[in-house]
């Protein structure tokens, strides 16, 4: 059976605001991460910032953006497209985070910008998720609409190289409802290896790494792993905190 490693992704959004700050927190962070071995440690900064990584010669590190363009090149004024990430050393990209969807993109922008990434051997980070948890569980469905439109034209081999992450809108961001428990992610991974079994087979599922994301820290992340079963965590407020983003890390390991 293949070895899943799991993942801990920092998604740094529109932070932070010079060049001189972003190398000082990805030089604490490389720094605290030497002994990782079986970890991934993936960081997403805005595109500006994208040069972090430079020469530093890590594998326990990857670059991943935010976001990518789903066309190929031409006249997309102020677009990037998957190509140029992957140029530069770019291995994962961000696609469906609810902060664009909450800017437009639909699950068929998000379906394109997931099929650009594949086409450029590059691995998406699907992220999915409801904005509330209603109690006649529509929320089940808006979930896997979301994942069925997602991928459209899919195949198996690709979808293996795909992370899916459960980001519930409720648990993102300073001013999040609450966390979610261990036990809500693992209801959710369950139902999406479901999906994906339905739609692939139960190879496929068990293959696909699923993550959690929202106001992961070090005091929760640790339940995430145990005890939801989750493959990896996307953190976003303490990725920016090098202290707390390396704690993660060691307790994901
Ligand atoms: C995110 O927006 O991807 C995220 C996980 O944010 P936070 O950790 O700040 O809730």
């Amino acid at each position: 059976m293949k070895v899943i490693n799991k993942l801990v992704i920092a998604n740094w959004k529109m932070n932070p605001q010079s060049k001189k700050e972003a190398e000082i927190i990805f030089k604490n962070i490389f720094n605290n991460l030497k002994n990782i071995k079986k970890t991934e440690v993936i960081i997403c900064p805005p595109f500006p910032f994208l040069f972090v990584k430079g020469k530093v010669k890590t594998k326990n590190i990857k670059l991943g953006s935010q976001d990518v363009f789903y066309e190929k090149e031409g006249s997309y004024t102020g677009e990037v497209s998957a190509s140029m990430l992957r140029d530069f050393s770019v291995e994962y990209v961000l696609v469906g985070h609810s902060e664009r969807r909450a800017i437009g993109d639909t699950n068929e922008i998000v379906n394109k910008k997931i099929l650009a990434i594949l086409k450029s051997k590059m691995n998406p980070i699907f992220c999915v998720g409801e904005s509330v948890r209603d109690t006649n569980g529509f929320y089940l469905s808006f979930i896997k609409q979301q994942i069925i439109e997602g991928l459209v034209n899919v195949n198996k081999p690709q979808v293996k190289n795909m992370v899916i992450a459960y980001e519930p809108i409720w648990a993102i961001g300073s001013s999040a409802d609450r966390e979610a428990t261990p036990a809500e992610f693992t209801e959710i991974r369950i139902f999406i290896k479901k999906i994906i079994t339905d739609l692939y087979d139960v190879k496929t599922a068990n293959e696909v790494r699923i993550i959690y994301g929202g106001s992961v820290n070090p005091l929760n992340a640790e339940s995430f792993i145990k005890e939801g079963r989750a493959d990896g965590l996307l953190v976003g407020r303490d990725s920016l905190n090098p202290k707390k983003f390396s704690a993660i890390i060691n307790l994901v390991k």
